[in-house]
């Protein structure tokens, strides 16, 4: 007998008949004998319809009153949850995520957690009743409502496992697993049986959506074991842990991909020291995250800087690379949209150098022309153009053969 938190993401509680599934998979936990902590998301798509009414009112809320309006959400899932487990008959009551004792910073829409008081769960575990928590929201020392940003409720289940060492902590979503990229555009994608927090939290960088980064780094700290599975069948997900001990030999795990990548390119750059700093802190300050960054000295005096940025972000960055043109002092401004990134993420990398030689040649091979790179000790991104994307995914895919499993012990 242990403690199980068990998470369910918006599409397994999107409707009543989908909630009432999800109490049976809780009370199935229960029936083994194990104390339950369950975290849940907003029904369905009903964070989005809230965003869609603020925006409806400004194009510019208040970020205090989004957290007031977006909590709203979960509160509704743990209240409907709790009634179908009383109705068949077990012991279960709801905390919002204050109530659950989740203190976080004080930062509106993307707050991070600082503290869990777990006295009250713990004391109603101890009574035997099953513990339903909204995930996503928490509580500033000043008493000011929070939420950990979109698809925060992963962190909030991961985090109370780690304040309550809990023996697991199950992620039930819509897919069965963690996949080696994603099947909807690769055919021969395959589910992992295990994967390495380090990888996942990559991958979860990297776009790959099934995991809030925030929550693999939790796991990590914490070394809490957890497992990524379908709400709906009865199978194996994918497990996460600080070694995969379930796949081996592989040193591409996985590939994630991204489109609406736009480079940008500053031209004429007096090249000084301070070049590159002036830049980047700038566009900091404006809050533009850029990714990859190139350097490129092309005489004594001048430089040129590329880098890539989300396609969204481009009207923003062109603004305040020509708001600061004066004191950036550079000749002119190129970019170059309709580009993608495509990375391969593998902890084996590490020990086996020409991963990233070998990922030139896959593509080389295909034609498809690599215009950006950037590597980790278990990463290589590459930027090529959007309409090369699924055609370098599926190339990468089959080089390295992640449709393989390796030897499962
Ligand atoms: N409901 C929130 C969102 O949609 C949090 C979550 O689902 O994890 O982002
Ligand atoms: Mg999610």
């Amino acid at each position: 007998m242990g403690l199980i938190v068990q998470k369910f993401g918006g599409t397994s509680v999107g409707s009543v008949e989908k909630i009432l599934n999800v109490a049976y998979r809780v009370i199935e936990e229960k029936q083994r004998g194990h104390d339950v902590v369950v975290v849940v998301s907003a029904m369905g798509k009903s964070t989005d319809s809230l965003v869609a009414l603020a925006k409806e009112i400004t194009e510019q809320p208040s970020s205090r009153e989004m957290d007031m309006l977006l909590t709203t959400g979960e509160q509704v899932t743990i209240s409907l949850l709790t009634m179908a487990l009383q109705n068949k008959g077990y012991d279960a009551v709801s905390y919002t995520g204050w109530q659950a004792g989740i203190e976080t910073e004080n930062i509106h829409g993307n707050a991070r957690i600082t503290n869990i008081d777990t006295a009250k769960l713990k004391e109603r575990l101890n009574e035997g009743k099953i513990a339903v928590v909204a995930g996503f929201q928490g509580v500033t020392a000043e008493g000011e409502i929070t939420t950990l940003g979109r698809g925060g409720s992963d962190t909030t289940a991961v985090a109370l496992a780690a304040a309550l060492k809990a023996d697991k902590c199950d992620i039930y979503t819509d897919v069965p697993g963690v996949f080696t990229t994603d099947p909807r555009y690769v055919k021969t994608a395959r589910k992992l049986a295990g994967i390495s927090y380090d990888e996942m939290l990559e991958l979860a960088n990297l776009g790959a959506g099934v995991l809030h980064p925030r929550a693999v780094e939790f796991a990590k700290n914490y070394q809490v074991p957890l497992e990524v599975r379908s709400s709906t069948e009865k199978e194996a997900g994918t497990l996460i842990e600080e070694e995969s001990s379930m796949e081996q030999n592989l040193i591409v795990r996985g590939i994630a991909f991204e489109d609406q990548i736009t480079r940008v390119t500053v031209c004429g750059l007096a090249s000084g020291l301070t070049t590159l700093s002036t830049i980047f802190t700038t566009l900091a300050k404006q809050n533009i995250n850029v990714d990859i960054i190139i350097q490129s000295v092309t005489g004594t005096s001048k430089t040129s800087i590329s880098f890539s940025v989300k396609t969204e972000d481009l009207k923003r960055t062109v603004e305040v690379l020509e708001e600061y043109k004066d004191a950036l002092d550079y000749e002119q401004i190129e970019t170059e949209n309709r580009l993608a990134k495509v990375s391969i993420v593998g902890s084996g990398m590490i020990s086996n150098p020409g991963v990233a030689a070998e990922m030139f040649a896959v593509l080389a091979e295909k034609n498809i022309q690599v215009k950006m790179v950037s590597t980790s000790e278990i990463k290589v991104s590459t930027v090529v153009n959007e309409g090369d994307m699924v055609k370098a995914v599926e190339a990468l895919h089959d080089a390295f053969e992640l449709s393989k499993q390796t030897a499962v012990i």
